[in-house]
């Protein structure tokens, strides 16, 4: 018995794809005009917007073996709310641009579009997709704009942290390092491609970390919360904790010391301190607040801001970060145009 052929992008055609897919793709609350006009008209109440945009292509961001096309829709959906949400706003919009093979199955933009939906209904109820484009490519590629409004105040900046401010995280750390961890290591064929059984059987062991990885869940709420509770400084930890801290801290001026043990310290997670500390991907939301009583849930502090004890030859305070008042050994963070070591796949 042979299977049938998948049916491809290229046999049924765009105006038909799109057909297909726009019933799946979820509505903005915020859509004054959606999807099927030149371009959509999206309310923007505060008379403000917060708008970014993120690009994840095939190989360097992520592996379809890996990856189901599902993940994708969710993944790039949820990065970019969190980059929305670390502003201090609410996601409203998103706008998906995808290039693909015309080889590629029609169910798979299907799939892409049920990710995209419900991370929206997951993270952000009430964002949703307003428009987008569709193209051909020999690489997947899928890039979302997201549009944020600010529900009430003005937007938390990486600069805003001050000396006697306390440093606090809400969501996952460590947990998508894990878990590439893991699909490097034990996702991969005999020559160190990427390998859909092997990854499934992974993620069937490890859901949590290969999970996080693949189809992250920042708590996107917790942006507008911090911000409504007098955040001074924010941002997602795209890039890992150390490094992330380091961005708030040099854009602030100030030292960031973070707990390392302890309760509430980095060496008390079960993933590993260098996966807290390190990992990325998470997206978790790193703030700082002027006071321990006004963080709110889900925040946990996790360190306090102290005044900087160097500066530069203009005079201006140079930021760093410590871990229990020791400097802190960093690595570099998630660089597209470095290598690794496997192949095509
Ligand atoms: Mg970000």
């Amino acid at each position: 018995m042979t299977a049938t052929p998948a049916e491809t992008l290229r046999d049924i055609g765009e105006a038909a794809v799109l057909q297909r897919i726009f019933p799946k793709l979820p509505a903005a609350d915020a859509a004054l005009v959606g999807p099927g006009d030149d371009a959509a008209v999206v309310a923007a109440p505060d008379a403000r917007i917060v708008i970014t945009t993120d690009t994840m292509v095939h190989g360097p961001d992520f592996r379809l073996a890996w990856s189901t096309p599902h993940d994708l829709g969710w993944k790039a959906a949820a990065t970019n709310l969190a980059d929305v949400a670390a502003m201090g706003a609410t996601p409203t919009a998103l706008v998906v641009a995808l290039t693909v093979p015309a080889e590629t199955p029609v169910s798979d933009l299907e799939a892409l579009a049920d990710g995209l939906r419900e991370a929206c209904a997951a993270l952000a109820r009430g964002c949703g997709v307003v428009g987008g484009d569709l193209g051909a490519s020999p690489t997947f590629t899928i890039s979302v704009t997201a549009i944020g409004d600010l529900v009430g105040g003005d937007p938390v900046l990486r600069s805003g942290a001050r000396p006697g401010d306390v440093v606090a995280v809400a969501g996952q750390l460590g947990l998508a390092a894990k878990g590439l961890a893991l699909l490097f290591a034990r996702g991969v064929d005999k020559e160190g491609n990427p390998d859909a059984r092997r990854a499934r059987n992974l993620r069937s062991r490890f859901p949590a970390e290969v999970s996080a990885q693949l189809a992250p869940r920042p708590p996107i709420y917790a942006g507008p919360v911090a911000a409504l509770s007098g955040a001074t400084a924010m941002l997602d930890v795209s890039d890992g904790l150390l490094l992330d801290a380091r961005r708030i801290a040099q854009a602030s001026g100030v030292v960031l010391d973070l707990a390392g043990r302890g309760e509430g310290g980095a060496s008390a997670a079960t993933t590993g301190v260098a996966e807290v500390l390190h990992g990325g991907e998470d997206h978790a939301l790193l703030a700082c607040f002027p006071r321990a009583e006004d963080v709110p849930p889900p925040f946990r502090v996790i360190g306090r801001v102290l005044a900087a004890t160097e500066t530069d030859a203009d005079g201006r305070d140079i930021g760093s970060v410590t871990v229990d008042g020791e400097p802190a050994e960093e690595r570099g963070g998630w660089d597209p145009y470095a290598e690794w070591a496997g192949g095509a796949g």
